[in-house]
């Protein structure tokens, strides 16, 4: 199991410090993997805090290129050596707002994989998809768009976070069963990619109005490996509990 929080554009590195220390000094021994992903500003503070601890840190997004003139862009190289174990590309609010297509999510994964870095890829349908009844074939067709050259040497080297997005920042999340049967199509058609054996250890993470309310029941079915968490990853309190029940 993985439980990541991504913080999205919130919190400054002085508050983050306060609030590593204490997730640090307040972590419960844990079965599962807890991992911090903060804005870029955030990981050298990450570094400091939480390096010789069990939780793992890394970044939200990364370059397709490998280094150059590239104004504004932030390397794999860079984030590797920040030690980020993770990054996460193709989160649908990139998708979104900056038009990332699936050959260009394909190249950062790739980016990160040449790093050493695990990337934490996000596919997921629109509501009016869902409401087609074309949530499953959708979301597939992004996945195997963004993986399209990707090759990860192991299955521990890739995440899926399966993210609907009408579930994400609106308190309404998939049903457990939903979840459960598109974390399925996801696991098969990986299977179809990767074979059999990789696929039933690639970790499948839901995101999307993950709570300490319904988490556990998230949980509780077989091919859902953990959650990508926004909005409950910010509080202490709440983020402490979900990696309880992980
Ligand atoms: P949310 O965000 O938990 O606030 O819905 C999840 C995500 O976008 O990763």
């Amino acid at each position: 199991m993985l439980v990541a929080g991504n913080w999205k554009m919130h919190k400054v590195p002085s508050e983050a410090r306060v609030w590593l220390a204490e997730l640090k000094r307040l972590l419960p021994p844990l079965d599962s993997e807890a991992a911090v992903l903060p804005a870029f500003p955030m990981l050298p503070v990450a570094k400091e805090v939480l390096s010789g601890t069990p939780i793992a840190y890394g970044a939200q997004d990364v370059s397709p290129h490998r280094e150059g003139a590239y104004t504004g862009e932030v390397s794999a190289r860079m984030l590797a050596d920040l030690g980020c174990r993770y990054a996460i590309v193709g989160h649908s609010e990139r998708r979104r707002y900056h038009g990332e297509s699936d050959a260009l999510v394909a190249e950062k994964a790739k980016r990160l994989l040449e790093e050493g870095i695990t990337p934490i890829l996000c596919v997921g349908e629109p509501l009016e998809v869902r409401e087609r009844g074309e949530a499953v074939p959708y979301t597939l067709a992004q996945l195997l768009g963004s993986l399209k050259g990707v090759e990860p040497e192991s299955p521990d080297r890739l995440v899926i976070a399966y993210e609907p997005v009408w579930a994400i920042g609106t308190g309404k999340n998939a049903t457990p069963e939903d979840a459960e049967a598109m974390h399925q199509a996801i696991r098969q058609a990986l299977a179809e990619r990767y074979g059999e054996a990789f696929a039933s250890r690639v970790r499948v993470l839901y995101g999307g109005s993950v709570n300490p309310k319904n988490f556990a029941d998230l949980l509780s079915m077989p091919n859902v490996d953990g959650g990508l968490v926004g909005g409950a990853s910010l509080e202490l309190e709440s983020f402490l509990a979900l990696l309880r029940m992980a």
